[in-house]
């Protein structure tokens, strides 16, 4: 991949050379063949015009011999001795003045022609041997002519000797051979060669070139021999079948060439070195691009590879520049988004503090290398109380609180996390069990501490569940879940901290088994009612009793309704519990009533029941079915079923009230309501909750809570009863701070129907009342 774009790279900067360079080349190439090519035309115009000139020069050249060679013949012939010698026949004297005069004009040879026109004397050959033959003869001008002698060509020139009537003639003939052809060539500076032939074949050639030229075609044009190239034009002198003689001007062209040769040159030079810096230029350049463009694909590897470090900068305010510039803020914007994306993964948005994930990652390296230690998870009791009374906003401000309260108090090695759902996780990475149980309950000790959030002095409890590791195994989802199981465990107090037990998966059992099984409870008749009375502390009478649920399991004996009722409110089994208990109650009130025993009494509801708005609705059928004033019916409603949705269940208590029900708040301290809040409801009892009244010691916090909730609900126009009652001396202190109603073992446990019966009779008169004393 990387290779990959590295050769990609690589050819982009090739393509960029071969383009640059390619271009150049093409440019200069074509200027080059345009000189070239105009070079050549001027040197073969030039040549062209040489040869045009040098063509007319050879006529006149020829002409003017000719007249010279007339002129000196005339003179010949003039001359009295010579024409004498003629006439007389003297072929001796004749042959003497002959070759007297080839001599004196430089002719080739001289020839005597008779009064008959028979050859008589040739100076070429022997004295007497005069056979030479003239094999053709055509007239050039006025007075010469180009003759055919023997095989080679001829300039001739004659003249008739006269005496005074013609006597003979005599021709002069002048070879056109080399030595000619050289002369003209001095003169016009041409190539000149002379070439007869007899039916195309020749015969004889003479030439100013160094080498006969035999095969040179006599067309007009260009031709090339050896090196040389030639511009050539041919001039016929004799045509006269089968015999030609021609004449070949031959202007050199390399001649005229070599003078733009050193133009060419430098025009070679010059492209080269163009080319050569082009190329030094193309490969720098696009070294300059493809470097940084290699520099910026390999930065921007690394950071899709994850590899954030290295700045990436080029050193340049060009485009690349800008790019190089763009891909390092975007490398550390990926780098600063995968930093929060991380963090926020491993991190509760809410407290700051490390998530559930961290504190399985953690479990799971110190479980790998062998670390033994305790994981706890520490839970607000009724934080969906204090939720519904303060609202979201509060209880996260609440919870942020309480995280800055413990992060400077943790255990060495010790880990804090929160998951919300789930509450504060602890990992104690290091020191045993006792020690960590110690740990957590000064923790939850420090958090249960009063709180002031916004304008509200709170005081809240908090449970833990811890479990220890690797004994009680090594995943960490196990280990979590086994540290809520014991978190379920857990009540506030003493046993705040509850240490997870493996045998505790069998309370497990027992709740899915109970969960189960009481559906089937009314039905199997396992159920039934106690009472218990409650005492008029005014009066010393018994003129009320509350009704509790008791179940029997077939197979696990008693179960408390501390246990099954929960779980009944949990599987939606209550309404059936409390439809069985209404019919429970209104028989046996139908059935006291008849025997004149007139006691109210108080069942208890939950919050299901009074989401049901068909609930009143019921107890009003029942009541009058069995022709029962409401009056002799009361309900208990616990302070945290009420807080639960009080929009809600207000309708139902406001019915339940017009009916003549009345009403009470049950547990009333347990949950996070103010009495404020509570005045709103259609209520007329408050039942404070055992667990103030159990301990009630002069000057303890529990009479000072006792005491003052007392006073405040009389002054809001409540009944106060007060149940937990487990000594007399609980008793006599209700009784002087004018508590209204008193209910507890201390009076009587919860009895059966025909006990409490017998039980109302025992004691009548007993308890005395304040009114008496
Ligand atoms: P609760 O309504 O607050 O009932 C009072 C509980 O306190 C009863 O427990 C009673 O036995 C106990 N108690 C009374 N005096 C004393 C005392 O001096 N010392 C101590 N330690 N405890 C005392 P019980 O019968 O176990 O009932 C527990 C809770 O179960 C009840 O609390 C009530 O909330 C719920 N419950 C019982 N029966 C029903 C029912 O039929 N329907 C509904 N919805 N809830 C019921
Ligand atoms: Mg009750
Ligand atoms: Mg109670």
């Amino acid at each position: 991949m990387r290779l990959n774009s590295l050769m990609r790279i690589r050819s982009l900067r090739t393509r960029l050379i071969l383009t640059a360079v390619g271009l150049l080349a093409i440019v200069l190439g074509l200027v080059f063949l345009a000189v070239y090519a105009s070079t050549n035309f001027s040197a073969q115009r030039q040549a062209q015009r040489q040869l045009e000139i040098g063509s007319n020069v050879f006529s006149n050249l020829l002409e003017a011999r000719a007249r010279e060679l007339t002129n000196a013949t005339q003179i010949l012939v003039a001359d009295f001795g010579f024409r004498q010698a003629v006439a007389t026949g003297d072929l001796a004297t004749i042959r003497s003045a002959l070759l007297n005069q080839v001599g004196r004009i430089g002719a080739d040879q001289a020839l005597f022609f008779d009064a008959k026109g028979v050859l008589r004397i040739s100076t070429a050959t022997v004295a007497g041997a005069d056979k030479v033959e003239v094999q053709a003869l055509q007239s050039l001008s006025d007075q010469a002519m180009i003759t055919v002698i023997d095989n080679r060509p001829y300039l001739l020139v004659e003249a008739v000797v006269r005496a005074p009537v013609p006597v003979g003639q005599v021709a002069m003939a002048f070879a056109l051979d080399t030595a000619l052809a050289n002369e003209l060539q001095k003169i016009t500076g041409l190539e000149i060669r002379f070439v007869s032939r007899r039916d195309q074949e020749v015969m004889s050639a003479f030439s100013t070139m160094p080498f006969a030229q035999q095969n040179m075609s006599m067309q007009e044009g260009t031709q090339q021999f050896a090196d040389e190239i030639y511009l050539t034009i041919p001039i016929t002198l004799l045509d006269q079948a089968p015999y030609s003689v021609v004449a070949q001007l031959a202007s050199p062209l390399n001649e005229a060439l070599a003078s733009f040769d050193y133009l060419k040159r430098e025009l070679m030079i010059i492209t080269l070195i163009a080319l050569l810096v082009s190329s030094l230029l193309a490969v720098r350049l696009s070294g300059s691009l493809a470097r940084p463009v290699t520099l910026l694909a390999l930065a921007a590897g690394r950071i899709g590879r994850g590899d954030y470090s290295g700045k990436v900068a080029l050193p340049r305010t060009d485009e690349l520049g800008m790019l190089a510039t763009s891909i390092d803020e975007m490398r550390v914007g990926i780098a600063e988004r995968e930093k929060l994306i991380s963090y926020n993964a491993l991190h509760d948005p809410l407290t700051g503090l490390p998530n559930v994930s961290v504190i399985r990652e953690r479990l799971r390296s110190a479980i790998a290398n062998a670390q033994a230690g305790v994981l706890a998870q520490c839970d607000l009791v009724s934080a969906e109380l204090l939720i519904n009374a303060r609202g979201q906003d509060f209880m996260d401000a609440f919870i942020r609180q309480s995280v800055t309260r413990l992060v400077d108090h943790l255990p060495a090695h010790a880990l804090l996390a929160w998951q919300p759902g789930v509450g504060f996780l602890l990992l104690l990475e290091r020191g045993n069990l006792d020690q960590a149980v110690v740990d957590i309950d000064a923790l939850l000790a420090r958090l249960s501490e009063k709180m002031q959030v916004d304008d509200i002095k709170l005081s809240s409890q908090w449970v833990a569940g811890v479990v220890e590791w690797p004994l009680n195994g090594s995943d960490p989802h196990e280990l979590l879940r086994q540290a809520s199981i014991a978190l379920a465990d857990a009540s506030p107090g003493a046993d705040r901290v509850a240490v997870y037990q493996a045998q505790r998966d069998r309370a497990f059992q027992r709740r899915i088994q109970l969960a189960r099984d009481i559906r089937y409870a009314p039905e199997y008749k396992e159920l039934s009612v106690v009472f218990q009375p409650k005492l008029d502390l005014a009066s010393g009478e018994v003129r009320q009793v509350e009704a509790l649920m008791r179940w029997t399991h077939s197979e696990l004996g008693p179960i408390g309704p501390d246990e099954f009722i929960v779980l009944a409110e949990q599987t939606g089994s209550i309404g059936m519990l409390t439809q069985w208990m209404m019919d429970a109650v209104v028989s046996q009130l139908r059935d006291w009533i008849d025997r004149g025993i007139g006691l109210q009494v108080a069942m208890n509801i939950s919050a299901r029941d009074l989401d049901d708005p068909l609930f009143p609705q019921r107890i009003e059928g029942l009541l009058l079915a069995q022709q029962i004033s409401p009056a002799y019916l009361s309900m208990e409603v616990t302070e945290s079923a009420l807080m639960t949705d009080p929009e809600r269940s207000i309708v139902s208590l406001r019915v339940l009230r017009e009916l003549g029900i009345a009403l009470a708040v049950d547990d009333y301290g347990t949950g996070y309501s103010s009495l404020a809040m509570l005045k709103s409801l259609p209520v007329q009892d408050l039942k404070i909750d055992k667990s103030f009244v159990l301990q009630l010691a002069e000057g303890s916090e529990d009479a000072v809570i006792v005491k003052s909730t007392i006073e405040l609900a009389h002054n809001m126009g409540l009944k106060v009863v007060a149940e937990g009652v487990e000594n007399l001396y609980s008793l006599n202190w209700l009784k002087e701070r004018h508590c209204d109603v008193a209910q507890g073992y201390f009076i009587s446990r919860p009895l059966a129907a025909i006990d409490l019966e017998k039980w109302l009779d025992d004691t009548r008169g007993t308890f005395g009342g304040s009114e008496g004393a």
